[in-house]
């Protein structure tokens, strides 16, 4: 408690708030630690809970060090302020203390509307609150047979506890948001029946469709896809096995991890380019590295070798080149060479499912659905976001689409009102 207290009086309270501007969600960071100085646990809270339904989580997960804290003014010439652990104490708080999300005053007009969210990812999840705190009946259809996305098909328990996101959940569920799960869209859930059914529709559905690298010998036995692993909770027989994760971004190292944990002898992260130009989190290279995990920078996997099973993998060194104004990444001419290993994992990013989006007849735009300035689809009534629609894929940037969806879809239901 010392602790926090300490954490909590660092805040200058700025005027200006610049580490509002770097929270992707837009939190009112002063203004809740502020009222933390004064001991106002529930306005507090209330304040926070204005812009974000999942601090416990956000706190735990963001890169809050390129975010609100790399904008906090103390952090020019001291150590920023903590947020993302003022933000985590308050958080568990209103967890532990059962303090309800707040219901804005009762848009009569929109009684009798209905909304359907399909997908209960972050983004999901969050429009499905904001909407029901406005006073419209939400139902989340949801393909799984639990809630959270990739908070829990995604993210490890290691960095984020099962127990907080369940927890996290309940908190808007208890709002009154209804659930179906076990639906799929394109599945046993179709677009064209929720249309009919309900008054608009948010679709939230991720983009977990994990890419491979198209290359000889990726059709092997032992080639696996991080998300795929990952999403549907594969436990691989690992013992004795030398392990090839490709990519250097979260997605990478949260795999690498989870495998050396269940048993793999050695795990290698193989990335093309340098150790500092890797996506990832310097806290997330530097836990796996305390946990054994291996690295090696600037190598291209040119292809994957054996009968059929893998036996290793053919690599071949990288540099960086001036062309013009811009580095290129070029491949060293005749560097390649072989490295044995039994399993090679690709994590080198995710699409959408366009499977799905096809059967919806629904437009895509570069890979992605098309959404407009109101985040609508190609059919007015039906609305997306989060990583669906997103380019920065974090729970932050999902959530606040979430929310901002939501505020889109109740100017979209009061100008339909009939
Ligand atoms: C391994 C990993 C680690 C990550 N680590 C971090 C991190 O540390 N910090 C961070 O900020 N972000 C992290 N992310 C990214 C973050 O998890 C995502 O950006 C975020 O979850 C996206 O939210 P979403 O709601 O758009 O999609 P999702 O979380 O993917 O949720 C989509 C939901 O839709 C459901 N669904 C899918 N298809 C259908 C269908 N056809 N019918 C019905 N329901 C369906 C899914 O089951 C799921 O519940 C990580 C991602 C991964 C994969």
């Amino acid at each position: 408690m010392k602790k926090i207290n300490e954490k909590i009086k660092a805040c200058l309270n700025c005027v200006t708030k610049p580490c509002q501007v770097g929270c992707p969600l837009n939190n009112d960071i002063p203004g809740f630690i502020k009222l933390l100085k004064e001991n106002n646990l529930e306005k507090s809270y209330e304040v926070l809970s204005k812009t974000t339904v999942l601090p416990s989580i956000c706190s735990r997960v963001c890169p809050y060090e390129k975010q609100c804290e790399a904008m906090c003014v103390k952090g020019i010439s001291y150590t920023p302020v903590r947020i993302h652990e003022i933000e985590k104490y308050l958080g568990d708080l209103a967890i532990k203390e059962n303090l309800p999300l707040k219901k804005y005053p009762k848009n009569k007009e929109l009684k009798n509307k209905k909304v359907a969210i399909v997908g209960g990812g972050p983004a999901g999840l969050t429009c499905a609150a904001f909407l029901k705190r406005n006073g419209v009946d939400v139902t989340i259809y949801e393909k799984y047979k639990e809630l959270g996305g990739l908070l829990v098909h995604g993210i490890p328990n290691f960095r984020l506890e099962r127990e907080i996101v369940v927890k996290t959940i309940k908190k808007i569920l208890d709002l009154g948001v209804k659930v179906e799960y076990e639906r799929s869209l394109g599945d046993n859930l179709f677009l064209k029946d929720l249309e009919k059914e309900y008054d608009a529709v948010f679709l939230g559905i991720g983009s977990n469709v994990g890419n491979i690298l198209a290359l000889e010998g990726n059709d092997l036995q032992g080639v696996y896809n991080a998300n795929y692993l990952l999403e549907k909770d594969i436990h691989l027989d690992l013992e004795g096995k030398r392990v090839a994760v490709i990519g250097g971004g979260d997605v990478s190292l949260d795999i690498a991890r989870v495998l050396k944990r269940e048993g793999a002898k050695k795990v290698v992260v193989v990335y093309r380019k340098g150790k500092k130009d890797m996506p990832s989190r310097n806290i997330e290279e530097e836990a796996s590295l305390k946990e054994g995990i291996k690295f090696l920078f600037h190598r291209n996997l040119v292809k994957i070798n054996g009968d059929t099973k893998v036996k290793s993998i053919e690599v071949v060194r990288t540099k960086f080149v001036k062309k013009n104004d811009n580095q290129l990444l070029i491949n060293i001419p005749n560097s390649n060479y072989e490295l044995k290993f039994n399993l090679v994992v690709f994590a080198i990013g995710s699409h959408v499912d366009y499977e799905v989006l096809e059967k919806s007849g629904l437009e895509l735009n570069k890979g992605k659905l098309k959404i407009n300035e109101n985040n609508q689809t190609s059919n007015s009534k039906v609305f997306a976001g989060g990583d669906l629609t997103n380019n920065i894929k974090t729970v932050a940037w999902a959530s606040k689409s979430g929310r901002t969806t939501a505020l889109k879809i109740l100017d979209y239901l009061k100008e339909n009102m009939l």
